[in-house]
């Protein structure tokens, strides 16, 4: 029997920019992670300002939610200077845990801040001894497991360890050891470990041995892996008495995060209710809902055993299949219609899904709409325009309307 009880985990989602972190908290999750400008991983997600963070957690303290930050690089020498100062920054603004992939900014944080430290899965953490000589070296406060952690493993730690725990349960996995790769540091100068990653990985090649082609010349193939989908092991992840459940995809968009998130919060919900695994037709429903923003393959990670060949994207892919789902925000409602911020293109007769935070799915069909420039259009192709639809239903402020049907 498992030493913790079974609760509910914390829902982590990822957000790259102050609209989708107030996306995610209002699509349902406990806590948003976000990177800051400086100290983080992913410098290609925009990441925030601290001004920003402080609007974050403004937003999260009111809808009893949390703000995560990611001061996750490798730090090189002299790459530290002014981080205290950075961490009691944080603090001011409200933020309630770091999260750090070195050991000096883990014990730093708890030494001179009030802020919880989560251990970063870049420690890849895949022991309770581990974990625990983390702890007694920094006074972490959470461990982020590695990836490569089956369940077995997880159970085993949770067992042994008065820690919390946390692991991904949806997202982008890297097919080296997650982020003890320098593929991208070598084949474009941009170092993974210190946010730069090419996802080289997922690029095309041919395969040559001295300058015999291998492979046939249009059979490019890829080395990228499969995304995280783990839907079906979150039951045995609850079990386990894991303490946060994380979305990947700081890069993500609106739409993915909100989609994605609020999948998840129903799915936990529903296990923690019925104190049960999801049955097989509810899974393939919430499958449904991931894969209307989801455009790449994914598999259950590495949960049941690390993933075989089938946890590999070996064929020329499948990032091109560009989701086109997504067709705006809601930016204001009356009791009829409503004022779209657009993205994809729709037209009069399309059947539309609308995505409300803690509301199941309402569908309508646009038999009217007048762009706020144009005036009364049958077609709508242009991002970012605003189209008032009549819809027969008020609608929140927020929401998401995506292509659906009756
Ligand atoms: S190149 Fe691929 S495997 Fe390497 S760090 Fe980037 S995503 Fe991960």
């Amino acid at each position: 029997m498992p030493k913790k009880p079974f609760s509910k985990p914390e829902l982590l989602s990822p957000a790259g920019d102050l609209l989708r972190a107030k996306t995610a908290i209002l699509f349902g999750a406990d806590a948003v992670y976000l990177g800051g400008k400086k100290y983080s991983l992913r410098s290609r997600a925009g990441n925030f300002t601290m001004e920003d963070i402080r609007k974050a957690c403004e937003f999260a303290r009111a809808h009893g939610s949390r703000i995560h930050v990611t001061v996750n690089e490798i730090p090189h020498e002299g790459d530290l200077d002014g981080i205290e100062d950075y961490l009691k920054e944080l603090e001011d603004c409200g933020v309630t845990a770091i999260i750090a992939a070195s050991p000096s900014i883990l014990r730093l944080a708890k030494e001179t801040t009030g802020l919880e430290a989560h251990c970063s899965t870049q420690m890849s953490i895949t022991n309770s001894a581990a974990a625990r000589v983390m702890h007694d070296l920094t006074g972490c406060d959470r461990v982020v497991l590695a990836r490569e952690c089956t369940m077995a493993e997880i159970q085993a730690i949770n067992d042994t360890l008065d820690l919390e725990t946390e692991v991904f349960i949806h997202g982008g996995m890297c097919v080296n050891y997650s982020g003890r790769c320098i593929l991208s540091n070598h084949m474009t100068l941009r170092d993974a470990n210190r946010g730069g990653c090419a996802q080289s990985c997922r690029w095309h090649y041919r395969l040559y041995e001295n300058d015999s082609l291998l492979s046939r010349e249009s059979c490019l193939f890829t080395m990228g892996s499969k995304d995280l989908s783990a839907g079906e092991h979150l039951y045995s992840l609850m079990h386990a008495g894991v303490s946060s459940l994380k979305i990947e995809g700081r890069m993500k968009t609106e739409f993915y995060v909100a989609s994605i998130t609020h999948a998840y919060r129903r799915m936990i919900d529903e296990i923690y209710e019925t104190k049960a695994p999801l049955s097989q037709e509810r899974l393939a429903c919430y499958r449904h809902e991931i894969a209307m923003a989801q455009n790449r393959e994914t598999f259950p990670g590495n949960y049941a055993g690390i993933g075989g060949s089938s946890s590999i994207i070996y064929h020329e892919n499948s990032d091109a299949n560009v989701n086109h789902a997504f067709l705006g925000r809601v930016i204001q409602s009356t009791s009829d219609s409503l004022i779209l911020e657009t993205r994809n293109p729709f037209e009069l007769g399309d059947v539309v899904e609308v995505m409300e935070p803690g509301k199941e799915l309402r569908s309508f069909t646009i038999t009217a709409m007048k762009d706020e420039e144009l005036g009364v259009i049958l077609k709508s192709k242009t991002p970012m325009r605003h189209v008032e639809i009549r819809c027969g239903f008020p609608v929140a402020e927020g929401a998401l309307l995506r292509k659906g049907s009756v």
